[in-house]
């Protein structure tokens, strides 16, 4: 049995129940065949065995008190999965459905994801089962301090540097920060996706979004082809979607549907992002309410079918097996050039074959929204040095990080002859480093 097969059988075994985290390394494993064929050395050091294996994982009890005085407990979680090249670094994610399984599959991507921003940051990810939804804010505030009250003795500026996910944005860092800072009694850069006014950074809250393009952006250059008149779908109105969406706009494109978790919304003359940005950022609403404000704008119900309307772009950025099969089948038969993933894994395994098969360019998660923790790590290098960059700086260098990242998965697909697979190039390029840092740092 090869290598990589006797990895992943052994990882099931012991792993069982953990649907998401087999799909991930399933994936990632599998390309990396050529790259282990190359390197005995890799089996003789069980190399795969601890690249898979977090180095640590942190379960937590997080109680608190609702408005009403009703007392509740959620589960935390923290998984450090790889420091081999850097300090673990990784969103927070709070959201019913989090679980082990989750929080492991979302780590081992950060891992490769990490590593191809260039920047020294190892892999980890956390959060909890909380659902954020309909709460009041003092009992996001409360449930906040008491997940840091627990994660503070875990975490710290050269150790573990969190961020925002899924229903955590910078209200939530805010006071995760707060409770850090008051437990510690120190001001540094434990966080990132801070407020301006406490030490984060310009271009943070449009990273990942703004990435995205930025990398879409590269592949289609490398086509002779851009943005320009070129008709986006978006799945989600969150934070990578309404950053994706606006620089997908300033780029030319007209970007025509977007969604939440209960349905999408199409309208055909081009997205209003300003609706979208009242509704979702500042009333924190529904994304229905959009078809009532806007004229000729169509709402419907259930978010599967908005992969039905024809596209040159598709992203992908609300959650993880949000795009099938099916979906991907609808995409393709609808004339899709492109799809760039902004959520993580938001493709299943079998809608990424149907892409690749078609000659669909598409930008795997690790690759594309890489931006946002890219930009995370230049907030770390701004913390430790005490300095603010301007605007034009950031973006520049976020810019400079998605098109170098494009040219390394590139590379490393033709190097391994997997020409314009970038889940091959992106998995390879990634892992290279985090593998020479493995070999070089021992047995540990
Ligand atoms: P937000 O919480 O800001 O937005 C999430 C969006 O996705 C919302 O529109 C939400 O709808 C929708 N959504 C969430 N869960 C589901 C679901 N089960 N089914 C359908 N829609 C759903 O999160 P982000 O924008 O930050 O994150 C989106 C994705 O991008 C995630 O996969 C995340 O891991 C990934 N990502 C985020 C980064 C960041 O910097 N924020 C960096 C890299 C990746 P509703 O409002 O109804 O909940």
């Amino acid at each position: 049995m090869h290598y990589v097969d006797r990895v992943l059988a052994s990882l099931k075994e012991k792993n069982p129940n953990e649907a998401e985290f087999h799909q991930a390394a399933t994936e990632i494993l599998n390309s990396l065949r050529p790259v282990v064929d190359r390197h005995p050395e890799y089996e003789k050091t069980a190399l795969l065995e601890r690249f898979v294996e977090p180095e640590r994982v942190i379960l937590f009890r997080v109680p608190w008190v609702d408005d009403g005085g009703n007392v509740h407990v959620n589960k935390g979680y923290r998984v450090q999965f790889s420091s081999a090249i850097g300090p673990y670094k990784g969103g927070l994610r709070f959201h019913p459905t989090v679980n082990l399984s989750i929080v492991k599959f979302l780590g081992l991507e950060q891992v490769l994801k990490n590593s191809l921003t260039s920047l020294p940051i190892g892999g980890g990810k956390g959060g909890s089962d909380f659902d954020p939804k309909g709460k009041s804010e003092g009992e996001i505030m409360r449930f906040c301090q008491s997940f840091m009250t627990e994660l503070y003795r875990h975490v710290g500026a050269d150790t573990d540097v969190p961020a925002g996910d899924i229903g955590v944005g910078g209200r939530e860092i805010g006071y995760l920060f707060g409770q850090y800072k008051r437990i510690v009694n120190e001001h540094v850069g434990v966080l990132t996706g801070r407020g301006l006014s406490y030490g984060g950074s310009l271009v943070r809250t449009e990273a990942t979004g703004y990435g995205l393009c930025y990398i879409v952006e590269e592949a289609l250059a490398d086509r002779n082809d851009g943005f320009k008149d070129k008709t986006v779908v978006i799945s989600g109105s969150g934070n990578v979607a309404i950053y994706a969406a606006e620089k997908a706009q300033s780029l030319g494109a007209k970007v025509v549907a977007m969604s939440d978790s209960n349905g999408y919304i199409f309208d055909k003359s081009g997205i209003s992002l300003d609706v979208v940005k009242q509704i979702k950022e500042t009333e924190r609403g529904r994304i229905r309410l959009y078809a009532e404000r806007v004229k000729g704008a169509e709402y419907h119900d259930g978010c599967r079918d908005i992969w039905s309307i024809p596209c040159d772009i598709a992203l992908p950025c609300a959650t993880q097996n949000e795009l099938d099969l099916e979906s991907a089948k609808r995409l393709v038969q609808n004339g899709v050039k492109v799809v760039g993933e902004g959520a993580n894994m938001p493709t299943t395994l079998d809608g990424i074959s149907a892409f690749l098969g078609n000659g669909v360019v598409f930008l795997p998660a690790k690759a594309a929204n890489a931006g946002g923790v890219a930009t995370s790590a230049l907030e770390m290098a701004q913390s430790s040095g005490r300095l603010f960059w301007t605007f034009e700086e950031v973006d520049l260098r976020l810019r400079s990080i998605m098109k170098n990242i494009y040219r390394n998965i590139d590379g490393a697909a033709r190097e391994y002859g997997a020409e314009g697979d970038y889940v091959a190039g992106a998995n390879i390029a990634g892992f290279r480093k985090v593998a020479d840092a493995m070999l070089a740092q021992g047995i540990v």
